[in-house]
């Protein structure tokens, strides 16, 4: 199928975008690398009058650190993510992450912006800044707002950024030194949209963990903080008879949706599932025998 007719606008500057976005409200969407939206346009799942290409400004793009703080531009191609030794170092997590969005030709184009504003409920992006919680930056005519990733995922495909605001960048706190982080999921083929992830942040003391933050994604129409299972794991070693108490919890963390990818009680099997082999590898890297 082809896409319904729109105008198409370029954005010269971030003032022309936030300008566009405030006079045609949600009939206007910003076209970023286009990897999610062209499809939905030609299936017709979409259909805006306008678009608004923010391809050519460059101050959203790039990564940076300040401080103890990441930086990462909504123009930042997932690719650039990807390379960025900057992320390697300071954010492990998503450089672990990163290879399972999609395949080369899509991360040389979709931003992370992008990921962030669509928010499908089976991407690693979202996750993995909500376990580091993150904080996304949004603009709009009438200002600059900060949403903590807590408060930012709000349903399916549904966040707190309003139509008439533009995500400009995401503010994530550079992993602390000596922390642990793992990410793991099941996709029918690698590159494939997942069928259960985890993104788990924290810090053991050998077999005992300090404290894990544990997210889990492609169950429910957001990426869920899994704060039961947590709970179960704080100040415990992890044992066989600890595994069974997070995954007794985490039947109250999570309320699986069905979907084409899995039944909720598969879903459920398989974050327990990956629980298990997240926690055996934290054990690992922390320096204990898993
Ligand atoms: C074959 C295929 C496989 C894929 N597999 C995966 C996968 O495994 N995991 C995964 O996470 N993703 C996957 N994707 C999606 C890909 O990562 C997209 O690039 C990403 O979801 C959206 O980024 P984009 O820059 O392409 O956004 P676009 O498609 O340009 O935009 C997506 C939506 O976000 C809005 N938007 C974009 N940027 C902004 C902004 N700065 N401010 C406000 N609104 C904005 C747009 O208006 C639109 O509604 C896949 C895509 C394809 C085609």
């Amino acid at each position: 199928m082809k896409a319904p007719k729109f105008q198409y606008v370029r954005a010269e500057s971030v003032t022309d975008a936030l300008e566009l976005l405030d006079r045609h409200g949600d009939e206007a969407r910003i076209l970023a690398g286009g990897q999610s939206l062209m499809p939905t346009l030609n299936m017709r799942l979409s259909r805006p009058e306008i678009l608004v290409d923010i391809n050519r400004l460059d101050e959203l793009g790039g990564v940076g650190i300040d401080g103890d703080t990441v930086r990462i531009g909504a123009l930042a191609r997932h690719a650039e993510v990807l390379r960025s030794d900057i992320v390697k170092d300071r954010l492990p997590l998503i450089a672990e992450a990163m290879p399972h969005v999609a395949h080369v030709a899509v991360r040389n184009r979709g931003t992370f912006g992008g990921s962030i504003a669509l928010a499908d409920p089976a991407a690693e992006m979202p996750a993995c800044i909500l376990a580091l919680g993150a904080t996304i930056v949004v603009q709009s005519a009438a200002g600059t707002r900060e949403i903590a990733a807590e408060d930012y995922f709000m349903g399916l495909y549904e966040t707190a950024r309003r139509d008439n605001e533009l995500l400009t960048e995401v503010r994530i706190p550079a992993q602390k030194d000596g922390s642990v982080s793992v990410f793991m999921e099941l996709s029918r083929r690698r590159g494939d949209f997942a069928i259960a992830g985890l993104a788990a942040y924290g810090t053991l003391s050998g077999h005992r963990v300090d404290e894990m933050r544990l997210v889990y994604f492609a169950s429910e129409d957001r990426p869920v903080v899994g704060k039961g299972a947590a709970a179960a794991l704080t100040g415990r070693d992890w044992s066989e008879e600890t595994k069974q108490a997070v995954a007794e919890a985490l039947e109250g963390d999570l309320d699986p949706m069905a979907n084409l990818s899995g039944s909720p009680a598969m879903k459920m099997h398989l974050q327990k599932v990956l629980t298990g082999r997240a926690m055996d590898a934290a054990v690992a890297r922390a320096g204990g025998a898993a």
